[in-house]
């Protein structure tokens, strides 16, 4: 089992935390400056145990955020992840839950949708988070009918994160 996916999402919502927290070591780059990812990286999860010895690999572009392009280096950084995600298999759309949803989110919605390529949407930053806030959020993004799944995660202490793999492996 194999297969190519795609984590997008806006600068700062967790991308490479998550995929850091997949991966189970430190190989994208994280910080609290946008912007900082400016190459898609790679990242492989292995897991030969998978499946009666069968295993299963993830094979994971972490793109740098996309956002409205305020300048030159910005509308090539977008480029980069939109190109992305537009070559994989599966799409992680992942938004940071801890703040309110507003144009920059919408901008996104908007471009993702221009392919029909399955996609898991990732509520991270859950560990900040209220549960009724969470509740909210979920049945926000229910509505629109984009996402065949929704999980609430924290990429940072790794809630949730097991079973999300394991619902990115049911597309592989
Ligand atoms: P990216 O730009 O989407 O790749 O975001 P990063 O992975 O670099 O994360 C941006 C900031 O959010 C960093 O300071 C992370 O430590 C923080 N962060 C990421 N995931 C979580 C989470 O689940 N909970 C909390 N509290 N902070 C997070
Ligand atoms: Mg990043």
């Amino acid at each position: 089992k194999s297969g190519f996916i795609g984590i997008i999402g806006r600068p700062n919502v967790g991308k490479s935390t998550l995929l850091n927290q997949i991966l189970g070591e430190k190989i994208a780059i994280t910080s609290s400056k946008p912007q900082t990812t400016r190459n898609r990286i790679t990242g492989i999860y292995t897991d030969m145990e998978y499946d009666n010895g069968n295993g299963r690999q993830l094979i994971f572009l972490d793109t740098p955020g996309i956002h409205k392009p305020k300048n030159k280096l910005g509308a090539t950084i977008n480029e980069t992840a939109v190109n992305t995600y537009k070559g994989v298999d599966l799409i992680v759309f992942i938004i940071d839950g801890s703040r309110k949803f507003g144009s920059g989110d919408q901008y996104l919605l908007d471009m993702i949708q221009e392919v029909d390529t399955p996609k898991i949407l990732a509520i991270n930053k859950m560990d900040l988070m209220k549960p009724e806030d969470y509740l909210e959020l979920y049945n926000r993004y229910s509505e629109m009918n984009i996402f065949d799944d929704i999980y609430g995660v924290s990429a940072l202490n790794g809630t949730n994160v097991e079973e999300l793999i394991e619902r990115l492996t049911g597309y592989m």
